[in-house]
C-alpha cells in the first residue's frame, strides 16, 4: 500500500511517499517559498536527490508537482496517481474533537476549519493542503492525524488554567499539547526497544529540536505535556520563551507603550535562544560558548538544560514510576551537551547517566544511562512522517 504524506505550511508542503508493506520511503521532499517570486523544491528518489527553483506561485501547483514527481516516467514510483491509496496530513489543532487520527468526511473538514480560532497560524494551511489533495488525489482515501490527539487523555487537572471557567466553555481556553506524533512514535519505538508492553510503559518524551515540548505518558498514556493551549508554553524554544510570568505581558504594553499583537510576535519569534543569545541554532551555540566562551551562549544552554531538568522532576512526581526518560529532534538527537545538563544531578531521582555512552553518535536508539540506572536515559531518532503513514493505515484497516 502506498501513502503519501504531507505537511502544508503557509508557504510551504513537505511530503513523504511510503510503501508501507515495507515502510521504505520512495520518494520525499520540501517545497518552500510557496507564493513566492522563486520557489525551492528540493526532493530525492531513494540517494538521487534533485533541486529546482521554478516558481509556485500556489499550494496547488505546488501539490501537482508532487504529483508528477509521483508519476515521473524515468523516476516515479507509480504509474498512476491512483495507486496513491491513502494520504496523511499532519494536522495541528484537533482541539477536544479528536482523540485520535480520522478518515476527513465533510464533518471533519467542517471540525478542523472550526478550530481555526485557537490555531489562525496553523489550521488554515493544512486545510489548504487538505482541500488541494483531495482535489488531486481524488481516489485516495485522507486522513487527518493530529499534533493534539495523543495529548487528550490529559486529565482535567492538568489541562485546565486556574481562570474563570467560563473561558473554558465558552472560548475552548485550556492545555492541549503539540507533538503529539512524535512522542508517541519514540514512546512506542522505545517501549519495543526495551521489551515493555506499551499499556505498561511509564516515559518523559522530551521532544527538543527549534520547537521543543516534553510529555509524560503513563501506560502509554499522555497524562502530561508542557505546551498549553498554544506551542508557547513550557520549554525555551529556538525563538519562543516557553513559560513566562503572565503578567509580563501587561507590563511591557504599558511600559513600551508596545500593543498586545507586538508582544505575541516578540513572545514567539525573537525570544527563547534567540532572545537569550541572538541565535536559535544550537550548533552555533554550542561552538560560541565551546570555542570563545560566549557568556550570552554559555547562560542560552544553561537556561535551555535547566528548564528541561525541571520538569524531568516535575514528570517524575507526575508518574511516580518511571521506565526511561527519552531525548528525540534535533538537539535531543545531536546535542550531548544538552542531554548531559539536562541529566546532570539527578541521581536522587534513580538517573545514572553514562557520559561516554552519550558521546556515541548512531542513527538508531541508544542507552545513555549506567546499567544500575533505575530510569533508563535513551536517545531516539523521531520520525512523524512514519507515524502519520502508520497511523493512516490504522485508520483505513479499523475499516474507515
Ligand atoms: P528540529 O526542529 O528538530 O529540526 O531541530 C532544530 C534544532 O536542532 C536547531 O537548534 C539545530 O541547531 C539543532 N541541531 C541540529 N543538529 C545539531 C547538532 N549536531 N548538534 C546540536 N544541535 C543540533
Amino acid at each position: 500500500m502506498k501513502v503519501l504524506v504531507i505537511n502544508t505550511g503557509s508557504s510551504s508542503i513537505k511530503f513523504q511517499c511510503f510503501d508501507m508493506d515495507t515502510e521504505k520511503v520512495l520518494l520525499k521532499g520540501l517545497v518552500e517559498r510557496i507564493g513566492e517570486e522563486v520557489g525551492k523544491t528540493k526532493y530525492s528518489y531513494g540517494d538521487k536527490e534533485f533541486t529546482v527553483n521554478d516558481k509556485v506561485p500556489n499550494h496547488k501547483v505546488g501539490l501537482e508537482f508532487i504529483a508528477k514527481l509521483l508519476v515521473d516516467p524515468k523516476d516515479g514510483i507509480i504509474k498512476d496517481k491512483s495507486e496513491i491509496t491513502a494520504v496523511g496530513h499532519r494536522t495541528v489543532h484537533g482541539g477536544e474533537k479528536f482523540h485520535s487520527s480520522s478518515l476527513i468526511t465533510h464533518d471533519v473538514l467542517d471540525a478542523i476549519k472550526e478550530m481555526v480560532p485557537i490555531a489562525p497560524l496553523h489550521n488554515p494551511a493544512n486545510i489548504t493542503g487538505i482541500e488541494v489533495a483531495q482535489e488531486i488525489f481524488p481516489n485516495a482515501h485522507h486522513i487527518a492525524v493530529f499534533d493534539t490527539a495523543f495529548h487528550q487523555t490529559m486529565p482535567d487537572y492538568a489541562y485546565r488554567y486556574a481562570i474563570p471557567k467560563d473561558y473554558y466553555t465558552r472560548l475552548h481556553v485550556r492545555r492541549y499539547g503539540f507533538h503529539g506524533t512524535s512522542h508517541l512514535y519514540v514512546a512506542k519505538e522505545v517501549a519495543k526497544f526495551l521489551s515493555i508492553p506499551f499499556d505498561k510503559f511509564n516515559a518523559i518524551t522530551i521532544h527538543a529540536g527549534n520547537g521543543s515540548s516534553m510529555a509524560a505518558i503513563k501506560g502509554g498514556m499522555s497524562i502530561d505535556t508542557t505546551m498549553g493551549m498554544t506551542p508557547l508554553e513550557g520549554l525555551i524554544m529556538g525563538t519562543r520563551s516557553g513559560d513566562i510570568d503572565p503578567a509580563i505581558p501587561h507590563y511591557i504594553v504599558g511600559r513600551d507603550k508596545s500593543n498586545i499583537d507586538m508582544v505575541n510576535v516578540i513572545l514567539n519569534k525573537q525570544s527563547g535562544l534567540k532572545g537569550i543569545c541572538g541565535s536559535n541554532d544550537m550548533r552555533e551555540i554550542q561552538e560560541r560558548y565551546f570555542e570563545k566562551n560566549d557568556p550570552d551562549a554559555k547562560l542560552a544552554l544553561e537556561m535551555y538544560s535547566y528548564r528541561i531538568k525541571k520538569y524531568i522532576g516535575a514528570y517524575c512526581a507526575a508518574l511516580g514510576f518511571v521506565d526511561a526518560i527519552i531525548f528525540t529532534a534535533g538537539v535531543g538527537e545531536n546535542s550531548s551537551v544538552i542531554r548531559q545538563m539536562s541529566c546532570a544531578g539527578l541521581e536522587n531521582l534513580g538517573i545514572i547517566f553514562d557520559n561516554a555512552q552519550n558521546e556515541r553518535r548512531t542513527s538508531s536508539i541508544l542507552e545513555i544511562s549506567k546499567k544500575e540506572s533505575k530510569i533508563k536515559v535513551m536517545v531516539a531518532p523521531t520520525n512523524e512522517e512514519l507515524e502519520i503513514a502508520r497511523q493512516s493505515v490504522e485508520v483505513l484497516r479499523s475499516g474507515l
